[in-house]
C-alpha cells in the first residue's frame, strides 16, 4: 500500500515574524525555515505504518520554491522512500495546493494521503478538506489515532469536547492533529543517507494545474499591543470592577 504525505516549508515555529514596514507582507527574509510541525507528525505516522508492515511505500510531496528540497530531504531522512518537488516560486493558496496534490494523487494512486491539519504560516486549515473533495475521497480531519488495514482505516479525531471514531474506505485523506504522535529526531547519518534517495521534480504546468491567486491580500498589520492587567485585592473588588465595566 502506498502513502502520499504532503510537507510544507514554513517559518520555524520558534520565529516571531514581523510585518514589513509598508504592511504589504510579513518579512521572512533570513529567518529559520522548517517543515510544518503537523506535517512532521504526518510523515512520522506514515513511517510508523511502514515499520508496522502496513504500508510499502511513502512518497513525500512539497509545492514551493527551490529550498523545499531541504524539507523533502528531512522527510526522506525520517523514512520516506522518495520525494516529489513541485517547483514554483509563486505563492500558492490552499485551493491551488489541493489541486496540485490531487493531480499528484491521480498519478501516484496512493491508498492513504496524509497532510497536516494546518500550515502554521497561513493557518488556513483548508487544504486537506479541499483535496478530499477534489478526489471524491473520504476524509478525516484533526486525527489523533490511525488504525490501518487492507480494507480501510479507522481513525479517532479530535472534536469539541471529546473525540469521534470514524471508519473510512480507501483511498482516504487524513489530516493530523498534535496528539497523533511525537515525531522522531532526525540524526545526521539519516540525513546523509537521505541524499541517496530519489527526489524528482515536476512542474505545475506538467500537472496541468492553474495556481494563479484568487484572493487579493489587502494588507498585513501587527496585533495591537495588549494593555497591562491589574491585580485586585479581593473577590469583592473583582466583582465591583466587572460590574463597573458592565462585564457581568
Ligand atoms: P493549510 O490548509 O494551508 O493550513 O495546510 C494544511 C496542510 O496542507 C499542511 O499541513 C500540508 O500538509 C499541506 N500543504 C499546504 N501547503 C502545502 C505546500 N505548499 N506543499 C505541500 N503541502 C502543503
Amino acid at each position: 500500500m502506498k502513502a502520499l504525505v504532503a510537507v510544507k516549508r514554513v517559518v520555524d515555529y520558534n520565529v516571531k515574524v514581523r510585518v514589513k514596514a509598508d504592511g504589504s507582507d510579513v518579512d521572512i527574509g533570513n529567518v529559520k525555515m522548517s517543515m510544518n510541525p503537523f506535517d512532521e507528525i504526518a510523515v512520522e505516522e506514515t513511517v510508523r505504518l511502514k515499520e508496522a508492515g502496513k504500508i510499502s511505500e511513502i512518497v513525500a510531496v512539497s509545492l514551493g520554491g527551490k529550498k523545499c528540497e531541504d524539507t523533502l530531504r528531512t522527510a526522506l531522512a525520517m523514512g520516506a522512500d522518495r520525494a516529489l518537488h513541485i517547483e514554483t516560486e509563486s505563492p500558492a493558496e490552499p485551493l491551488a495546493v489541493a489541486k496540485v496534490l490531487a493531480a499528484v494523487a491521480k498519478q501516484e494512486q496512493p491508498q492513504l494521503v496524509l497532510l497536516g491539519k494546518q500550515a502554521i504560516d497561513d493557518d488556513a486549515n483548508q487544504t486537506a478538506q479541499m483535496l478530499a473533495a477534489l478526489l471524491g475521497a473520504p476524509q478525516a480531519a484533526f486525527v489523533s489515532k490511525v488504525d490501518l488495514s487492507a480494507d480501510g482505516v479507522t481513525v479517532v479525531r479530535d472534536i469539541d469536547g471529546g473525540t469521534e471514531t470514524l471508519a473510512l474506505t480507501l483511498p482516504a485523506v487524513i489530516s493530523t492533529d498534535l496528539r497523533l504522535n511525537e515525531p522522531r529526531f532526525v540524526k545526521l547519518p539519516n540525513l546523509m543517507q537521505a541524499k541517496k534517495k530519489p527526489l524528482e521534480k515536476r512542474s505545475v504546468e506538467e500537472l496541468g494545474v492553474d495556481i494563479s491567486p484568487r484572493v487579493n491580500i489587502v494588507g498585513y498589520a501587527e496585533p495591537k499591543p495588549r494593555q497591562a492587567g491589574v491585580k485586585v485585592g479581593s473577590v469583592a473588588e473583582l466583582v465591583e470592577k466587572l460590574v463597573a465595566a458592565k462585564a457581568i
